[in-house]
């Protein structure tokens, strides 16, 4: 009788995956490619390598920007290139708990430019609601974006309105914008009805259909309510990875403006 005996403990181990196998099963395996293939800019470099997406730039958005920008101490400054290169995984998996996003690089915009979370350097200021200007010279501009203090770091910290403006399709589900660092697509404000979604997590992210992944997916969405940009990584990211804000401004440090 020992089959009887040792079947019903096979079945158990078969039917018991662990929690890494439900996870693998998050994206399709052509995610990645369907990734690789979003609106990036002609100038950006997009490279996939199994499970590895490497997106460099050199961080100037392929959109308008204004000749300058107003800062925290009543300056100016303009717009400069520097150089990025991301690795990003595009086998993403969710965490068991959302991990909170960091000030500095969370994501890269197909623009070139990237995504900031919602706050400047303390933290806890708002950017998208406390916009100011120096003399007529806005801090944000229309696109929700300003570089850092150093002109560097060009960043959103909510809807791109000058991408949005140029790839989504009024009463259709948002187009990809970009990526957040735990490999999880980013969407402008439209749900797959044109209009806000309505059931986003506390990392502004849900579960459904899109334009490039019909059969749904995870995903953020960018909002034209708070929090804005994204407050916390459903994915598991390795924060070791993520580094500083660049510009020095760590959270709590009383750093610049981000
Ligand atoms: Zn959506
Ligand atoms: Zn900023």
């Amino acid at each position: 009788m020992n089959a009887r005996t040792f079947l019903p403990l096979a079945l158990l181990l078969a039917g018991c995956p662990t929690t890494g196998d439900d996870d693998d099963d998050a994206v399709g395996s052509d995610y990645g490619e369907t990734i690789a293939a979003a609106l990036w800019a002609d100038d950006m470099t997009v490279t996939l390598d199994g499970d590895t997406l490497t997106l460099a730039d050199d961080g100037v958005p392929d959109h308008a920007v204004l000749e300058a920008y107003g800062l925290m101490d009543g300056s100016t400054v303009g717009v400069l290139a520097y150089d990025y290169s991301m690795e990003i995984p595009m086998n993403p998996v969710m965490a068991d708990e959302p991990t909170d996003t960091s000030l500095g690089t969370i994501g890269v915009a197909i623009s070139g430019g990237v995504y900031f979370n919602p706050y400047e350097g303390d933290g806890t200021t708002v950017a998208v609601d406390n916009n100011f200007d120096v003399d007529g010279i806005p801090f944000l501009d229309t696109c929700n974006a300003h570089p850092l203090p150093s002109g560097t770091d060009f960043h959103y910290h909510g809807v791109p309105y000058c991408i949005t403006d140029e790839v989504d399709a009024a009463g259709e589900h948002s187009v990809i914008i970009g990526v957040l660092l735990d490999g999880f697509a980013v969407y402008g404000p439209q749900d797959v009805d044109g209009e806000a979604p309505t059931d986003l997590d506390e990392c502004s992210g849900h579960e459904g259909p899109t334009p490039e992944f019909p059969d749904g997916v995870y995903h953020y969405h960018l909002t034209e309510t708070a929090p804005y940009s994204i407050d916390c990584y459903a994915g598991e990211v390795d924060v070791a990875d993520m580094g500083g804000p660049p510009g020095g401004g760590g959270p709590g440090g009383g750093g610049p403006p981000n």
